[in-house]
């Protein structure tokens, strides 16, 4: 089995899809792994680290892929990279597929087993796989610097001999991954923590991290652990409660998603209008339309002395954890069909049985060979 990496294309991306402690693992497992010079710079890794992890180093992404069965990679490739994969080659990664025609239509021509892990089922089995838990940790976490670096105050309470600072007020809108992990940091901060969430259970979990719930009225569990669209009531009630509390807030941290919708919009103009100057919204759901009316993704915005960040591709900020988290994940997804006996007969071995892969795969798992 040959593995290819070449150096992520999408403008901004730091992160790497294989790492050298993936690499030697991919190497004890017999595979052949080829990756392109200075494709792990962004995240930290040097060249020489592949090398010494028994990677074979070459000039550019062609060669790297071109003769790979087996694509690893961050953001998906080019169509045009993917035209020029081997016919039925495997590509993992982060591939949205369904977001561009053009890829779409390459993996089909090209007849590739593609696996856009944002599809991966989210069971306790794939939790060890799971991109989206991982890089969301790290949206979370920068989220809150983000914040703190452009909040004009201090986060910690502080007792000095210029008098008493009280600590900030924070709130984290959506408790998921992204959220808890917001809310921890904050906490860590110093700050005064709360959040939010319309899933019962969270209440728990934000407590735990040592934040307190706020309890807008509203409660909407969907399928799957995930959160529901709310009703037009609903969300009524929770603007109603949400914009008088706002009104004693210095940060808010925005995460709320709905799985294959744009971000419900949360945080009104009137509500921002509302806040006091100097406060700061961080909208970590801008990447999908934000959960404030006024986020311009990829921009900061001031709107009568509040500041309105809406940062994208967070995880590439944190670009040395964020890949090492993620290259473990393609390691324990691709163990699913690289294993000793995979790599000796020289071919990737699928079992559509599985629910992981055959949920996975897109666009959907090829047809089993007649009995
Ligand atoms: P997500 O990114 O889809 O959404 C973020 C949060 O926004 C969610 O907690 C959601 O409830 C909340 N939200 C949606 N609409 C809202 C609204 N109008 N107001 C306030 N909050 C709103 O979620 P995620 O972080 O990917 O995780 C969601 C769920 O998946 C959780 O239950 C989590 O425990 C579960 N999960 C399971 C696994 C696993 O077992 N493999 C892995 C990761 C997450």
């Amino acid at each position: 089995i040959t593995l290819g990496v070449a150096s992520e294309t999408a403008s901004g991306e730091r992160r790497v899809a294989l790492t050298p402690e993936t690499c030697r693992k991919f190497v004890a497992r017999g595979a052949r792994v080829r990756v392109q010079r200075g494709a792990g710079l962004g995240a930290g890794f040097a060249d020489a680290a592949y090398a010494e992890a028994g990677a074979e180093l070459v000039e550019d992404a062609g060669a790297a892929l071109e003769t790979a069965d087996l694509v690893l990679c961050v953001q998906p490739p080019p169509a045009a990279t993917l035209l020029r994969l081997r016919e039925g080659a495997c590509v993992v990664g982060l591939l949205a597929p369904q977001a561009d025609p053009a890829r779409a239509e390459a993996i089909a021509r090209r007849r590739l087993v593609a696996f856009p892990l944002e599809r991966l089922p989210r069971t306790t089995r794939a939790q060890a796989m799971d991109v989206l838990s991982s890089q969301a940790g790290m949206a979370g976490y920068k989220a809150v610097l983000i914040a703190a670096q452009l909040a004009p105050r201090f986060f910690p309470m502080l007792t000095t001999a210029a008098g008493t600072i009280r600590p900030s007020k924070v709130l984290v809108i959506g408790a998921g991954v992204a959220g808890l992990q917001a809310i921890a940091t904050a906490k860590r901060l110093g700050a005064q923590v709360e959040g939010f969430d319309v899933r019962p259970e969270t209440r728990e979990q934000i407590e735990s991290l040592g934040g307190r719930f706020l309890d807008l009225g509203v409660s909407a569990a969907g399928e799957g652990g995930y959160a529901r669209p709310l009703t037009e009531e609903e969300r009524a009630e929770q603007q109603r409660r949400l914009g008088e509390h706002l009104k004693n807030v210095d940060v808010i941290v925005c995460t709320a998603a709905v799985p294959g919708r744009p971000a419900p919009k949360i945080v009104g103009a009137a509500m921002v209008a509302a806040m006091r100057p100097g406060s700061v919204i961080v909208d970590l759901a801008a990447e999908t339309g934000g959960n404030c009316e006024l986020t311009r993704p990829g921009e900061t915005v001031e709107h009568g002395g509040v500041v309105v960040a809406g940062p994208l591709n967070l995880p590439s900020q944190g670009a040395v954890h964020a890949s090492e988290m993620y290259a473990r994940n393609l390691l324990n997804f691709v163990a699913l069909f690289l294993d000793a006996r995979a790599a000796q007969a020289g071919a990737l071995a699928f079992d559509w049985n599985d629910e992981l892969l055959a949920k996975t795969v897109w666009p959907a798992p090829p047809a089993q060979a007649a009995a």
